[in-house]
């Protein structure tokens, strides 16, 4: 399974070329380098993997739940065994490190299509009584057709995270990664060859978001859009998709807060805040990126979490010793970068990092920035309000509860929330005032597949993880009989 210097489009379980025959440029962003080719597919290719999912549909909706689970099954082994190769072509593609990679990134993704191959043989619907007159009952049906697009920041891992409920539970598949990490689901096209999934039942079409990408959302036969991604990307996909009253689950961009209080286990609170600031370079949705501190620990916390940042090594993303590697791309280097001079100007004191980071040989073209720590801002300014998504935190102090509360809440967004604290009735308090999909309490990132994953306000409309997935990828039908 090895990793091609052209990627290909898998539709009707075959890898094509795009129609136009056009491709563009696949950076390794840790050396700055071109290393592979993107088919940029248009909406011609979309045509071609709508035709095979159609065609696929009939047979594919009514394949028995074990025949669905096993060769669901044997994706997820094929992915587990050839965990090495998979590991390294998304650190290739992202500059994540490879540890990362390694224990995170890829397990996730065949341990997503386990979860949701055996789910669906536990998936059961509801039935409603009307005592000496008629039972209802519901029909969970798959929907057709269903579109899932995804980002560069969690690639395999989230674009499985989609795939494999909707899969599982009957529907055809249109898939889009991200053109800045397209090669796991080059070789996720192969590893599903290889398990035997059908003709037509998935198809990934890889390029551009403003042309492949809307072509799936606009295409009149895809009844459903999955979607991870920015708040920008989601409002237009809601544009084309509203109007067409498709059904859509929007996984959007984040600011969360971490709210931690002097009471807290301030060791694991070090550790995990360290952990929830900088893991994957600031570049996952959950990050916590404003953070509010009990002002009588505000000088200690500052003084040790500035010391540990300082001590992050950022480097060579295959060296076992790097814990943070390139950023995914130039441009996202600089919109990094241009937040942190935005925050001088908005009146803010970078404590430590923020600065471009040479590395040695190979890698002194890549994108690397040193992680930073900003404190003296307010919360309405642009640093503290927009999403960065890099190794940039702020800091701020807070002297009550309800102070912490209405700055965590203080933005459009609502995707996640930390609180550090051993006051479980505070603890307990505080996340019911919280406008956020998702809270952790002493914790960060520690995660149950069964459990609801999304946002509210500008971070999301719907909910994946568990049943909201089976739920969402399934038409629901209430069947009366009278009797
Ligand atoms: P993005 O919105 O630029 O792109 C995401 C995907 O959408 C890509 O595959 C892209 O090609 C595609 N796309 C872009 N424009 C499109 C269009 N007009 N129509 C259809 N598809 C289009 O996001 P990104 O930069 O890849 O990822 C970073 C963002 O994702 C951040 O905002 C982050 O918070 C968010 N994110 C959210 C979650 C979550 O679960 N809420 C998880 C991970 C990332």
């Amino acid at each position: 399974m090895a990793t091609d210097k052209y990627i290909k489009n898998y539709i009707n379980g075959a890898l094509l070329p795009p129609d136009s025959g056009a491709y563009f440029d696949n950076y390794n962003p840790a050396t700055g380098k071109v290393y592979s080719q993107i088919p940029d597919s248009d909406a011609k290719d979309v045509q071609l993997a709508v035709e095979a999912a159609e065609r696929a549909f009939p047979a594919w909706s009514k394949t028995d739940v074990n025949t669905r689970f096993r060769i669901l099954a044997r994706i997820a082994d094929i992915i587990e065994q050839n965990l090495e190769e998979f590991a390294k072509a998304e650190t290739i593609d992202s500059g994540k490190p490879i540890k990362t990679s390694t224990t995170i990134d890829i397990p996730r993704a065949h341990q997503n299509i386990r979860f949701f191959a055996t789910a669906v043989l536990h998936f059961a619907s509801e039935s409603h009584h009307m005592p000496g007159e008629a039972i209802n009952y519901t029909l969970r049906q798959p929907i057709g057709v269903v579109g899932c697009i995804s980002p560069w920041n969690l690639p395999l891992y989230l674009f499985t995270w989609k795939i494999a409920p909707a899969l599982a539970t009957g529907n055809c598949v249109i898939a889009k990664p991200s053109e800045m990490t397209p090669m796991t689901a080059f070789l996720l096209a192969k590893a599903c060859m290889e398990a035997g999934l059908p003709d037509g039942v998935l198809n990934i079409i890889h390029g551009y978001g403003p042309k492949a990408g809307q072509a799936i959302v606009a295409h009149p036969k895809i009844k459903a859009i999955s979607f991870t991604g920015g708040t920008e990307t989601g409002k237009k996909i809601i544009q084309t998709a509203g109007p067409m009253f498709k059904k859509m689950s929007l996984e959007l961009g984040g600011k969360n807060p971490n709210i931690i209080f002097a009471d807290c286990d301030f060791d694991e609170m070090m550790i995990g805040t360290l952990r929830s600031s900088f893991t994957n370079n600031g570049q996952i949705c959950l990050c916590g990126s404003r953070i509010y501190v009990e002002r009588s620990i505000y000088d200690k916390f500052k003084t040790e979490f500035v010391k540990r940042t300082r001590f992050l090594k950022v480097g060579d993303p295959f060296s076992t010793v790097t814990d943070m590697g390139a950023l995914v791309s130039k441009a996202h280097m600089e919109k990094v970068m241009s937040y942190l001079a935005l925050a001088e100007v908005e009146g803010g004191t970078i404590l430590c990092g923020g600065k471009p980071v040479k590395v040695k040989g190979e890698y002194e073209e890549g994108y690397y920035l040193s992680p930073a720590v900003i404190e003296g801002l307010p919360i309405g300014c642009r640093t503290n309000q927009e999403e960065i998504f890099g190794p940039v935190v702020t800091i701020t102090p807070f002297d009550k509860e309800e102070e912490a509360i209405a700055m965590a809440n203080g933005t459009q967004f609502g995707l996640s929330a930390t609180v550090w604290t051993k006051d479980i009735t505070r603890a307990n308090r505080i996340s019911e005032q919280l406008h956020a999909g998702i809270v952790w309490i002493n914790c960060w990132l520690l995660r149950d597949l069964r459990t609801p994953f999304g946002g509210v306000k500008a971070s999301g409309v719907g909910r994946e993880g568990g049943l909201e997935a089976l739920r969402f990828f399934t038409e629901t039908k209430n069947v009366c009989v009278k009797y």
